[in-house]
Formats: structure tokens, C-alpha cells, sequence
């Protein structure tokens, strides 16, 4: 059976849960063949092989966490030459897709970003074998089915286009010989400040989002969002209109010029649902939103909608989720 490279996206070897979801796609086209770049790797293996990996490749070394993205980039492709993969799957995130980028320039192949599917390529639309992506473009007006006509593909997919399913699998580690070539080197990472935790979860990767916007009316009024937001083990996201007002920082927001989010569930409250929102947020599996005009766009993209005042909505349904969940 075909191998398939998949990068893992961890934080000191604690595999972070897109990457789970990518081994679930991995499966539906070979192989899963993890490829582990930094400390950690011999916990992360564990994981990685409960959840399908059969090989895990490791290579750690200062160069991945002093320098930015190349010395990765020099990594993976060592590992497509070791392995001969049939596709490499990586994390749609902003290191995702430059390294996804970098590798498919250096193999000569092709790059997919923002994927919110992968198959392989015998079907629909696909024509001719290898592996096949989904994406859904022009603020999800569009679905986009495309593969990489020469070469390696690499494919960049979106946190959440796939469920975490457990799939035992051996696990094997295997040390990966890297050699940097001369641009390893170039950006130096000079200092990192750690972002202050809410004890949420991040707002790309959360399975469920609530957001709120301009309806929420102050950034003391966002304690209702979060209420609802924590009975539920969401992230908090919020529109334009409420960040630049200062209601709620910038790096919650959602949208065009925000965060992309695809979750399970997307809760949109006081929020119009202008194209620009929408953009971030239209692939989401079910969206509800609250807002008290009846004719707000929003309305037109729900699967669920209660036209009412926020204030009274949001926390009846905080109260009810937590009522249940004791
Ligand atoms: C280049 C560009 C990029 C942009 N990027 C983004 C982006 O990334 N993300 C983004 O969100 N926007 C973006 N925008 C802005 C976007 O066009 C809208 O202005 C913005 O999304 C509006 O935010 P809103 O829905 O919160 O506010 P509004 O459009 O003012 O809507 C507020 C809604 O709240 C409802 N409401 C009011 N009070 C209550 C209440 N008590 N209970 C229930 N409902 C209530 C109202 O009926 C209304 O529908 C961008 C715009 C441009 C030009």
C-alpha cells in the first residue's frame, strides 16, 4: 500500500489535534507515515501510532525551533525522498501553508491549501489516480475539486475537514537523516512570547465557536458570549465591527481579514452576517444564529435561527446547556 506523509503539528511533542484529523485522511489514501521535527518525538509516536501511523519518522535538532520554516522544509523533503509518498498532508495553518509551499516548489509538484477534503483520485471530478482535494472558495459560494497534475502533491487541510478516530497502528520510529542546506540559516527567531491563555481552546482548531458581534453592544456585554462559549468547551470568535470597536481583541476575529474557522458548530449572535464574516466562517458544519432582525443576512446561511434579543436568547441557552450537562 501507497505511504503518506503526514506533518506533525505539536508543541513539544504534545500532537495537537489537527494532526489527528489528518491521519484520518491519511487513511483513506495509503499509508499514515508521521514525520516528527523536534523534541518530543518519542511520546509523540505513541499517540501517532494509536491513531493510525504505522511509521514514524524523528529528527530533532536546534535548527527547527532557532530558525524559521526552512530547516523543516529541508526536513520534509528528506523524508519524501526516504519514503516516496503518494501525498504529503500538512496542517492548513500559517506555517502550514508556507511549508507546504516551500516543499512543493523544491519537489517540483504542486500545492492545495485551505483543503477541507481529501480522497483519492479515481472519482468524481478527480480523473486519473492521485489524491484528490476539496475546497470550498469565494466565501464557500464555490466548492473547488483539484488535484496536482505532477509530482508529489501537497496538501494543505483545514483544522476540522476530518473526525479524530482512534485506528491502532504500529507506530515504528525511525530517526530521519536531515542535512540543512544553506538558507536553514537565514531567519533567525530572535524571541517568542507566550500568548496569555483564557483556557480555551484555539479558535481555528475549536470544534465548537461562539462569536458575537456588533448586536453584543460592549466589551463587558462579551461575559454572555464567553458564558455560553465555556458551557460548551468553545472558542470565542467575534465580527469586525466588534473588534474594531474594542469589544474583543483582534486575534478573535473572524472573517475575511480575520481567522478562518470551520467547526462543527458555529454560534453567531448580534452578527449580520456580511460577506466578509461569512468568508471566515461559511464552512462550518452547522451554523445557528441569534439576531432580533428577522431579515438579517445571516439568516439566509442558517441551519438554525432564532430571531430574538441576544440578551434574553444567549443566556436561557447557557442555562439550559449547563442544567443538562449536570
Ligand atoms: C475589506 C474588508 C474586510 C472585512 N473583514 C471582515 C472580517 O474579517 N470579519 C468581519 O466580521 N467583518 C469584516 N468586514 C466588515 C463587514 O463588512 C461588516 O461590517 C461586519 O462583519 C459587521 O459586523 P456585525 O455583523 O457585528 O455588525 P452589524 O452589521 O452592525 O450587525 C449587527 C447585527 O446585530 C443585530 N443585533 C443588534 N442588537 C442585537 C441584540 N440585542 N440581539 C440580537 N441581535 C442584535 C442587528 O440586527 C444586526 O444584524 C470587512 C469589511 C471590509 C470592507
Amino acid at each position: 500500500m501507497a505511504d503518506v506523509l503526514v506533518v506533525v503539528d505539536h508543541v513539544d511533542g504534545v500532537v495537537r489535534k489537527p494532526t489527528l484529523e489528518l491521519l484520518t485522511l491519511a487513511r483513506r489514501l495509503g499509508e499514515p507515515v508521521a514525520v516528527h521535527l523536534g523534541p518530543g518525538g518519542g511520546a509523540a509516536a505513541r499517540v501517532l501510532g494509536e491513531h493510525g501511523a504505522v511509521r514514524v519518522l524523528v529528527a530533532d535538532a536546534p535548527e527547527f525551533a532557532e530558525f524559521l520554516v526552512v530547516p523543516k522544509v529541508d526536513a520534509l523533503q528528506a523524508a519524501v525522498e526516504a519514503v516516496g509518498p503518494v501525498a504529503v498532508l500538512v496542517s492548513s495553518s500559517g506555517e502550514g501553508k508556507e511549508v507546504a509551499a516551500r516543499l512543493a516548489l523544491r519537489l517540483g509538484s504542486g500545492v492545495i491549501t485551505d483543503a477541507v477534503d481529501v480522497r483519492p483520485g479515481d472519482g468524481d471530478g478527480g480523473g486519473g489516480g492521485g489524491v484528490v482535494a476539496v475546497q470550498s472558495v469565494f466565501a464557500a459560494s464555490f466548492t473547488a475539486v483539484s488535484r496536482v497534475t505532477r509530482g508529489v502533491p501537497v496538501v494543505a487541510v483545514k483544522p476540522n475537514a476530518a473526525p479524530v478516530e482512534v485506528a491502532a497502528a504500529a507506530g515504528v520510529v525511525e530517526e530521519l537523516a536531515v542535512e540543512f542546506g544553506e538558507s536553514a540559516r537565514g531567519t533567525r527567531v530572535v524571541s517568542r512570547t507566550p500568548r496569555a491563555s483564557t483556557g480555551r481552546p484555539e479558535l481555528t482548531e475549536a470544534a465548537i465557536v461562539v462569536s458575537g458581534g456588533r448586536g453584543v453592544n460592549g466589551a463587558e456585554n462579551f461575559a454572555v458570549i464567553e458564558a455560553l462559549a465555556d458551557a460548551l468547551g468553545a472558542a470565542v470568535g467575534a465580527s469586525r465591527a466588534a473588534v474594531d470597536a474594542g469589544w474583543y481583541p483582534h486575534a478573535n476575529q473572524v472573517g475575511q481579514t480575520g481567522k478562518s474557522v470551520s467547526p462543527q458548530l458555529y454560534i453567531a449572535n448580534g452578527i449580520s452576517g456580511a460577506i466578509q464574516h461569512r468568508a471566515g466562517m461559511q464552512t462550518s458544519k452547522t451554523i445557528v444564529a441569534v439576531n432580533k432582525d428577522a431579515e438579517a443576512p445571516i439568516f439566509d446561511l442558517v441551519d438554525f435561527g432564532v430571531v430574538g434579543d441576544l440578551f434574553q436568547v444567549v443566556p436561557q441557552l447557557t442555562e439550559e446547556i449547563t442544567a443538562r450537562k449536570s
